[in-house]
């Protein structure tokens, strides 16, 4: 009886270190040293109220060490509510909320160089005289896409809108209703038409739109047939579209442009890229579309931008447009994306180099080889946890191969001191965040998109949920 009664005493809320004891504890632990007084008594209240809320009443309370080490989390957390790196274990190559593509290392060694003093953006060094910014990038483009011409802006948003300003400002677009998308981010395609001082003309079903539909929605105030890449949904079933090729002719025809938003963008024939259906700029161009557009930091792998590729004479009115001034590309994504695109010239050492691409195409045997890695790692690290290996499905993201799920491996574990989702939330807003997908109670961490370098990051992170060092 009495033995019964002791157990329930020291596994109770009220088996929670005092405060005393824990301040105590923080004056003696370096990590704490160069901290404010108050932050750190703050940090440990916080740590010590949230695992009062997520005890249950017969759950033995976390340890001082345990304690200690989440409020060393809260207080980076404190020091860190601006941008700060993180680690994404989603397994979603282009999270858009995670800044999408991480750059190539000739990238960021472009983008250091270029930050660190003064550059010819708009000087030709040959003749001393006024240069195009950006203007090898648009050198670049054309031998890649075959194009005539390229003009490189700030994202895919601002070159949409600059083309419907340029090419359509108060005169009708014809685009399918299965293509007036929202892609989130506030970028709903009616209202960016507005935006660009165009009429939006819907034609067709959210299914099905034909040839036919656009045809006869052909007239005296058309400037343009726009077709929309449905980037993260798809429609299926009982579904119909016409293609470039149908859509550019109809165009030439009838004389009004053919504008190609591809969403995404992939600029190489690349037999994944097709097997996925992802549209090539390279074929729109060809099947007859005037004018495309695509990201930078989507499939491509370079910094974010708006790339737009087309006819010659429809490129320069586009840049001559007012609006393409406030649009304009900064030095340093155009320093990051000429080398990313100096990679596609060589197109194994653009796989091997640029992580969107490379971590796309890991084999499954390299995905579940690092799984393992990991998992050997974190089975180390926290004895009595267990982290299992399981096969599991993710996706690019960024609008890209919506439905194309792709094989992976994930490094599975059921946390024993807290439920997933509260894993998940602690393992967020650890001194470094990791961001994880939850699955049937357990918190998973995608190969896919974690490399070595992170490993300790996640150690680090896991030891604030468990409390260990
Ligand atoms: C992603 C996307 C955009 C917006 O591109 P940003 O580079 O994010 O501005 C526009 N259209 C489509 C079809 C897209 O997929």
């Amino acid at each position: 009886m009495k033995a019964r009664q002791e157990k329930v005493e020291r596994s109770g809320r009220a088996a929670l270190p005092s405060m005393t004891e824990l301040l105590t504890a923080a004056d003696g632990d370096a990590r704490f040293g160069k901290e404010v007084r108050a932050s750190v008594t703050h940090a440990l209240t916080a740590a010590v109220d949230e695992a009062r809320r997520a005890m249950g009443p017969s759950d033995v309370a976390p340890s001082v060490d345990a304690l200690m080490a989440r409020a060393h989390g809260l207080l980076g957390g404190q020091a860190r509510r601006g941008l700060a790196a993180v680690v994404n274990a989603t397994g979603i190559v282009l999270h858009t909320n995670l800044g999408r593509a991480p750059l190539a290392d000739c990238a960021i060694e472009a983008i250091t160089a270029t930050a660190r003093g003064y550059c010819n953006l708009e000087l030709d060094l040959e003749s001393g005289e006024r240069g195009r910014r950006g203007e090898r990038c648009e050198e670049l483009l054309r031998e890649l896409t075959g194009c005539e011409a390229a003009l490189v802006v700030n994202n895919n948003a601002a070159a949409t809108m600059l083309v419907l300003a340029a090419l359509a400002g108060g005169r009708e677009v014809i685009v399918s209703r299965g293509q007036l998308i929202e892609i989130g981010g506030s970028y709903r395609l009616p209202d960016v038409m507005a935006a660009g001082g165009a009429v939006l003309r819907e034609v067709g079903t959210t299914n099905r739109t034909r040839l036919s539909d656009y045809s006869e929605a052909i007239g005296e105030r058309t400037a343009m047939l726009m077709r929309v890449h449905p980037s993260n949904y798809r429609v299926v079933g009982f579904a119909e579209s016409p293609g470039a090729e149908e859509l550019g002719r109809l165009a030439r025809e009838r004389r009004v442009h053919f504008f190609d938003d591809l969403g995404s963008g992939a600029i190489v024939d690349d037999a994944m890229w097709r097997a996925a259906g992802e549209p090539m700029a390279r074929e729109s161009l060809r099947a007859g579309a005037d004018v495309v557009s695509f990201s930078g930091d989507k499939l491509l792998g370079g910094p974010q931008a708006g790339i737009v590729l087309g006819r010659r004479e429809v490129v320069e009115r586009i840049r001559k447009h007012p609006m393409a001034r406030a649009v304009r590309i900064d030095k340093l994504t155009v320093a990051a994306l000429q080398v990313t695109l100096e990679l596609y010239l060589e197109p194994e050492r653009a796989v091997r180099e640029i992580p969107t691409l490379a971590m796309l195409r890991a084999s499954e045997a390299e995905l579940r080889g690092r799984a393992e890695g990991l998992a050997a790692e974190l089975s180390a690290a926290f004895p009595g946890e267990s982290f299992e290996v399981a096969g599991e499905e993710s996706f690019a993201g960024g609008g890209a191969l919506p439905a194309w799920p792709m094989a992976t491996f994930v490094v599975r574990w059921h946390p024993t001191a807290v439920a997933a989702g509260e894993a998940a939330r602690l393992l967020r807003t650890a001194r470094r965040a990791v961001l994880v997908r939850v699955r049937e109670g357990a918190i998973l961490f995608d190969s896919r998109t974690v490399s070595r370098d992170d490993h300790a990051v996640i150690v680090a992170a896991i030891a604030e949920v468990v409390g260990r060092k």
